[in-house]
């Protein structure tokens, strides 16, 4: 639905509306015209006496058949409609070949640096001093530049979770920053404001603070590190080699225990590491239309099983997290055949936690999705501003999602702890 196409529209309709109110009009016809694929007039047909609050009510009453009548007015948010072609995703398939790669002096003689320098002959190598910005000034332009750096401050942190949110006891190492897939949800689009990937060279500092910290344990048997806040885990495995390291580290320290999250099947690197019981390799998973249409170039659910099956044959326990749920018409039948496929094929022994979270964003990652990707079906949920800021299907959706799901991933896997991530303590504490 072409913009300049609704205001001629409502401009024509409510000739005297002021700037304000006429954006947010627009905004309402054009998340229902997409959604639907209406027609302006279709969606607003004149009638007598049509004024702001009453085409304001018939838009919010079809934008959320399933809320409007229970959702607080300061719930609806309908900020002004900005979409820059300039910023439209690139959803061609391309392998990860970085046109520009800045080594860090500091770094310049480390085994990351010489992999780097052999895995792309074709970039042109820079050596950077750490202060000088890199980056392209778009986020879909993020792959041409890598970075090896040496991290020097951000080594281990308690998982920020989110505002209010009820925590799981999580703490993080940040190796990496960047990503080569294209979720359409995923927030780096809207916090990476360095663009480019970044992958530290110094591991081993990492793993040195992990020996003298103090660790929460949230509600697992022992404390929970991980990576992949800014990353995937593994995307870039096979060039970082991190596994190699990682591994042997928490073997010999079973009083801990680290995760590595993934989409991808990259797991070359941990195959070759072998085994550790407190090595958790955990893989985000989703209805089969979500992956195929929300998780651009990443490896199918098929694929990703067989790659847990792979890992857990090696020695390492599993773990899965189906988040983001995403609410549409006939969702439950879709995550029902994704934990059916889980089922039929996963040594359920082997798997040591399942999160669920439902689709949540910052106001600000909306505009960023909805730019990036105009064709996206992800924001035509109704989502409403909620406890912690963030935009979230209502609680009576989400708690229908959570009756749905919980419970049968309890059934189905007995041994695994099933826990509800990123939520809402008192809708928390229900599950
Ligand atoms: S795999 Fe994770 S980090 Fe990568 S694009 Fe998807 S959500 Fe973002």
């Amino acid at each position: 639905m072409q913009l300049a196409a609704l205001e001629t529209y409502l401009t024509t309709l409510l000739p005297k509306l002021g700037v304000n109110k006429q954006r947010e009009l627009v905004r309402l016809m054009y998340e229902i015209a997409k959604r639907d694929q209406k027609s302006p007039a279709q969606i607003l047909p004149l009638e007598k006496n049509l004024n702001f609050e009453r085409a304001k009510k018939i838009l919010l009453a079809q934008r959320y058949p399933v809320n409007y009548k229970t959702a607080r007015k300061d719930q609806f948010y309908l900020p002004k409609l900005e979409l820059d072609p300039a910023q439209t995703a690139d959803l061609t398939p391309r392998s990860f070949s970085p046109k520009t790669v800045y080594i860090e002096t500091s770094v310049k003689d480390t085994p990351l640096a010489a992999r780097v320098r052999r895995a792309f002959p074709q970039a042109v190598f820079k050596e950077t001093d750490g202060k000088t910005q890199v980056g392209s000034p778009y986020f879909s332009k993020r792959l041409d530049t890598l970075l090896i750096h040496r991290e020097k401050y951000d080594f281990l942190k308690p998982c920020p979770c989110s505002c209010g949110s009820a925590g799981c006891g999580y703490n993080l190492i940040n190796l990496g920053f960047g990503c080569r897939f294209e979720c359409e949800y995923c927030f780096l689009q809207q916090y990476q404001n360095l663009h480019a990937v970044l992958l530290p060279a110094n591991v081993d500092e990492f793993l040195a603070k992990i020996d003298g910290a103090s660790f929460r344990t949230g509600p697992f048997d022992r404390p929970r590190i991980g990576s992949g806040e800014f990353t995937d885990s593994l995307v870039f495995d096979d060039i970082t080699q991190y596994s190699a390291q990682i591994v042997p580290f928490f073997r010999a320290r079973p009083h801990l225990q680290f995760e590595f999250k993934t989409k991808s099947v990259n797991i070359g690197g941990l195959l070759q590491a072998g085994g550790a019981e407190n090595v958790v390799v955990s893989w985000s998973v989703n209805a089969a239309p979500i992956i195929d249409l929300a998780e651009h170039f990443t490896p199918h659910l098929t694929a990703r099983l067989q790659a847990a099956c792979e890992v857990a044959r090696a020695g390492y326990r599993l773990g899965f997290h189906f988040d983001p749920v995403v609410i549409y018409d006939g969702y439950q039948q879709d995550y029902a055949l994704t934990v059916e496929e889980m089922a039929d094929t996963l040594p359920h022994d082997k798997i040591a936690w399942i999160s669920v979270g439902t689709l949540r964003f910052s106001r600000e990652l909306k505009k960023q999705i909805e730019t990036r990707f105009p064709a996206n079906t992800l924001l035509d949920g109704e989502f409403l501003l909620d406890f912690d800021g963030k935009m979230r299907y209502s609680e009576g959706q989400r708690l229908e999602a959570y009756r749905f799901l919980v419970p049968l991933l309890r059934k189905t896997f007995p041994k695994a702890v099933v826990y509800l991530c990123m939520e809402d303590p008192h809708i928390a504490k229900l599950f």
